[in-house]
């Protein structure tokens, strides 16, 4: 098979010819159609996740068909159209999986970190790390949804936010246009904070019921003039945006950080107290946290907007996705 490798931290893709790998005990292989390309690759890419060791293929964002299963796997057949995300499986007796907390496990696996991904034509997982992927969904549309699209729609449905609670999406980018969607369809009040005025048509589009053009106006004046959002998902890596909209949160509000920042947010702890608020902060989730993704998303028509690319433009279309130049998500169809 074909794989697009990175051979050392910081090294440029090369592409390999390999064995197509034989599913372990407990492990599905997938044939894979679409991986995207995701921010969290540059982990892979540039060797800054503790303990990665390479040569690695990237990849956490896999929709495909079960190709080959190994031992004692029961849950997954050959055929079946599944995908796999950035939690790559669980140990089962470890004391967050005791409790049921398996994105907390203690000896986790990471797709395309501690194991290879999916910048290649088969990758092998751990049957506990694969999702059904409903028949009405594309591949190329399933994979994003697997990270951005489970990121997001888990952060929403986790947080105390009922139908008709104003709710608000800050940055219109690859994980915000989804965001939105999500919001949209959960029926809450939706307001999309952007920077770029230009992207108000197509906030809009996606469900925005307001659209606040955030390099104008100030977006928690916005928010307390609309009433005070009880969640403002915060999508747009940028420490000070994050910071500009926590006095915008309402009584029991929180801003729900998705998209980690490279600096510190400030906070003022008044907002907090006044509002019983909180920043709090939310990763992915685990296989079946995908399926209830995919599983919405086909059924309330919430879709990525993506580029697509061969395997053999892996470096231009990775390109695409640092340099913020892509509408919205990249994928990679092997
Ligand atoms: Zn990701
Ligand atoms: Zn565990």
């Amino acid at each position: 098979m074909r794989a697009a490798v990175v051979p050392e931290a910081g090294g440029d893709f090369e592409f390999v010819e390999r064995e197509i790998p034989e599913p372990d005990p407990g492990e599905v292989r997938i044939a894979v159609e679409a991986c995207g390309i995701c921010h969290s690759d540059v982990f892979a890419k540039e060797g800054t996740y503790p303990g990665i060791s390479y040569p690695r293929v990237p990849g956490h964002e896999i929709a495909g068909r079960v190709d080959a299963v190994g031992d004692r796997v029961t849950a997954w057949a050959e055929d079946d159209r599944v995908g796999a995300g950035w939690h790559g499986g669980h140990c089962f007796t470890c004391d967050p999986c005791r409790r049921g907390n398996f994105l907390q496990c203690e000896n986790g696996e990471i797709t395309g970190i501690t194991f290879d991904g999916g910048y290649a034509e088969y990758v092998t997982v751990p049957s506990e790390a694969v999702a059904s992927v409903p028949d009405d969904l594309d591949a190329a549309d399933a994979a994003p949804l697997l990270c951005a699209g489970v990121t997001t729609f888990n952060a929403l449905r986790n947080s105390d936010a009922q139908p008709g609670d104003l709710v608000a999406v800050q940055g219109v980018g690859g994980l915000g246009h989804l965001g939105l969607q999500y919001a949209h369809a959960a029926g809450y009040e939706t307001v999309a904070i952007s920077r770029s005025p230009d992207k108000e048509d197509l906030a809009r589009s996606l469900g925005a019921d307001h659209f606040v053009n955030a390099a104008e106006t100030d977006p928690a004046e916005r928010l307390q003039a609309l009433g005070g959002a009880r969640v403002v998902l915060a999508t747009a890596p940028a420490s000070d945006a994050i910071s500009s909209v926590v006095d915008g949160i309402g009584i029991d509000g929180s801003v729900v950080v998705v998209g980690v920042p490279g600096a510190p947010i400030e906070v003022d702890a008044n907002t907090l107290i006044g509002t019983r608020g909180g920043v709090e902060g939310w990763g992915s989730g685990h296989a079946r946290d995908s399926q209830d993704t995919l599983e919405f998303s086909a059924l309330r028509d919430v879709t990525p907007e993506i580029e697509t690319y061969p395997l053999d433009d892996v470096e231009a279309a990775y390109e695409r996705m640092i340099e913020n130049e892509a509408r919205f998500r990249v994928v990679l169809e092997p």
